[in-house]
């Protein structure tokens, strides 16, 4: 089939090609975003491979059916940025790589906690300008501390069991529970308890208009001074302007951000040397106990390899079927 893949980097290409070594498929490779502007590009073609930034809204879809696509396939997990509804409508079916390495993400959640906490990328500049000095860079035992996560599916549970070996006392929320977790001996709670009891939250639940700014002024408001706040999942489940003003404060400790709200206009790109716009995450990268990384959790090779199997797997099976296991319904 045709394929015209969006917002391609040479990472995507490299394992896309070497997953349809067979020329199963024809991929042409295009760098910008989809969005309702650039759709026409894929004009003709039956099936339009994206990424988490690109924008599948009603707008966009409506363009892509009236040139002939009948596919749009994720390759990534989450679905936030794709109208279902509409797709629907207009006769396009979705399908998505739902697991391709929850423990590239869950690894390099624990990267970020250990990071911060023990302040590594403040000691790696210091020793590089010969400052050896150990001041403001104290930091705390993970063993015994209170962590709090809140989505207990592929990735948090990972996160869970590895901190469960550090020594950590877990709690955990999700509006499911994970049997394998439960397994453990370990408590699932509310919400609140999470907030007030936690030394660390991170954050392992989808973008739903449930979780939307999930953690904003009133959830700050109830957790412990000086508390540890990880987002390796989506931007928006975080409002940014709260967390600045817990930052300030100093009720928040110290935060880890793998994603953020409007990253669509910064990950990604090498943007050194142009002038950032957005004056809210400019204010968040001045703080010296906040990490921030350009979405790159996921960042394996062997989740590449398994994004790029599993996303040619899923487009061969619709064009064979019609259908795919991993079809969104
Ligand atoms: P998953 O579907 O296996 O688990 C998500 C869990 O969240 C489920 O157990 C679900 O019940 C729970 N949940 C749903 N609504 C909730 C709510 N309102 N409150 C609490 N929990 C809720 O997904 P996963 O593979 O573990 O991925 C988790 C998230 O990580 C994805 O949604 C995606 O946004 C993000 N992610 C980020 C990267 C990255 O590179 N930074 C890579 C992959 C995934």
């Amino acid at each position: 089939m045709k394929i015209a893949v969006f917002s391609t980097k040479a990472f995507d290409r490299q394992f896309l090609e070497a997953a349809t070594s067979d020329k199963q498929h024809d991929l042409i490779f295009f760098d910008p975003h989809l969005n309702k502007d650039t759709a026409i590009l894929a004009a003709d073609f039956p099936v339009v491979c994206i990424f988490v930034n690109d924008q599948a809204d009603a707008a966009t879809l409506e363009v892509l059916a009236s040139r002939g696509t009948k596919l749009l396939a994720l390759r990534c997990a989450g679905f936030n940025n794709v109208d279902l509804k509409a797709a629907a409508e207009l006769g396009i079916s979705v399908v998505r790589v739902p697991a391709y390495s929850p423990e590239a993400v869950a690894e390099y959640t624990i990267a970020m906690i250990l990071t911060l906490n023990r302040k590594l990328y403040r000691a790696y500049n210091r020793v590089r300008e010969g400052n050896f000095s150990l001041d403001g860079l104290m930091g705390f035992n993970l063993h015994g501390r209170t962590v709090g996560i809140i989505g207990t599916g592929r990735i948090g549970a990972i996160v869970t069991q590895i901190l469960k070996g550090f020594g950590c006392n877990l709690l955990v929320y999700d509006v499911y529970r994970n049997p394998e977790i439960e397994a453990l001996g370990i408590k699932y709670v509310g919400l609140s308890e999470i907030f007030t009891k936690s030394d660390i939250i991170s954050l392992h639940c989808p973008l739903t208009s449930e979780t939307h700014h999930l953690i904003d002024a009133d959830a700050i408001d109830q957790m412990k001074s000086g508390v540890m706040l990880i987002n390796t999942s989506r931007g928006a489940l975080i409002n940014a302007k709260a967390v600045t003003r817990g930052l300030k404060s100093g009720k928040i400790g110290s935060l880890g951000l793998d994603v953020y709200e409007k990253e669509s206009d910064l990950f990604f790109e090498d943007l050194s040397g142009t002038i950032i716009q957005d004056d809210v995450f400019l204010r968040l990268t001045t703080f010296p106990n906040v990490l921030i990384t350009g979405h790159q959790a996921f960042f394996t090779e062997e989740a590449l390899r398994n994004i790029a199997e599993t996303t040619i797997t899923n487009i061969t099976e619709f064009e064979q079927t019609g259908d795919s296991k991993n079809l969104i319904k």
